[in-house]
């Protein structure tokens, strides 16, 4: 059994179809994957039909951007439907957000000098969730940048001169809205929430007692020491070690689905655990 929690698709900034990218999972051998599109659950109907007919099990999620005073801190959040909720509701707002943001962006690239427009950012979107990456894509079609990435290093990264702020929940807020939603909130890629490691302990049992169910331990940035450190810290509170590749398709090269850059293992009992704690 092979697991992957952390995938993305052409809802937000992924490359591949939300089809495409079950199916990929599937003919790789991976059984248990979660889609877990930015701001968004655009993608879970297609990919719930895709895995229908395969060996493989979907669960439903998205990724969000929350507030935290020292880095970057991102939330998966696993097991939220595709219907109405108190999470789900609000990821409209976040969008909006989104937007707001996204034609700020490409003022600041034209005062810059770069010709391009909101409307060919969004053209490069074939979802609901459009941002960064795609105003990256639309640098690289206008011929300004080789890759994605050369564009966020030159201008779109957080601080660079074209980088915009937008609005995010509080990490309280999104792992109370989650829960109320039925679903599970849980740390992803703690590498970049800017605590050291002796730091995530006091850090973690805090947003534990708030509701939080995971920690994304096995993720392929995170070397394996921090990997079995993270996951001693999920045992040691008693919340379930994730983890997964973030794959985007060619939007974040040499990741695979379920084995990361090679030495990726998602253990198969979190999925159990996992699911056991929407209920706890
Ligand atoms: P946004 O959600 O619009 O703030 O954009 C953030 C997303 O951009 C991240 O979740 C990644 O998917 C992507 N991203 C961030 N940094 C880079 C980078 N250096 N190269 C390519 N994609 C990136
Ligand atoms: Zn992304
Ligand atoms: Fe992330
Ligand atoms: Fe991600």
């Amino acid at each position: 059994m092979t697991v992957d929690l952390h995938l993305h698709s052409k809802a937000s900034d992924g490359t591949e179809s939300p089809a495409q990218v079950v199916r990929r999972a599937s003919r790789l051998g991976v059984t248990t994957i979660a889609l877990t599109d930015h701001d968004t659950l655009a993608g879970i109907a297609e990919a719930k039909a895709a895995a229908a007919p395969l060996p493989i099990d979907l669960i439903p999620g998205t990724e969000l951007s929350v507030d935290w005073p020292t880095g970057k801190m991102h939330l998966l959040v696993y097991f939220l439907e595709p219907i109405a909720g108190p999470l789900q509701d609000r990821l409209a707002w976040l969008r909006e957000g989104r937007n707001r943001r996204n034609a700020a962006i490409v003022n600041r690239l034209q005062q810059l000098g770069y010709d391009v427009t909101l409307g060919e950012a969004e053209a490069q979107a074939e979802g609901p969730s459009v941002g960064r990456p795609h105003i990256a894509d639309a640098l690289v079609t206008k011929g300004y940048f080789d890759a994605r990435s050369e564009a966020f290093h030159d201008l779109l990264a957080d601080g660079g001169a074209a980088y915009i702020e937008r609005v995010r929940l509080s990490a309280e807020e999104a792992i109370s809205l989650a829960r109320d939603s039925g679903a599970v909130p849980v740390i992803a890629h703690p590498y970049t929430i800017g605590l050291g490691r002796a730091e995530y302990r006091a850090a973690f049992r805090e947003l534990t007692s708030l509701g939080l169910g995971g920690i994304e331990a096995y993720y392929p940035e995170h070397t394996p020491a921090l990997r079995s450190h993270l996951a001693s810290i999920a045992d040691q509170l008693g919340i379930v070690a994730t983890g997964g590749s973030d794959y985007h398709g060619t939007g974040k090269p040499g990741l695979e689905i379920g084995t990361g850059r090679g030495d990726l293992i998602v253990p198969d009992h979190v999925v159990t655990a996992l699911a056991a704690s929407r209920f706890t």
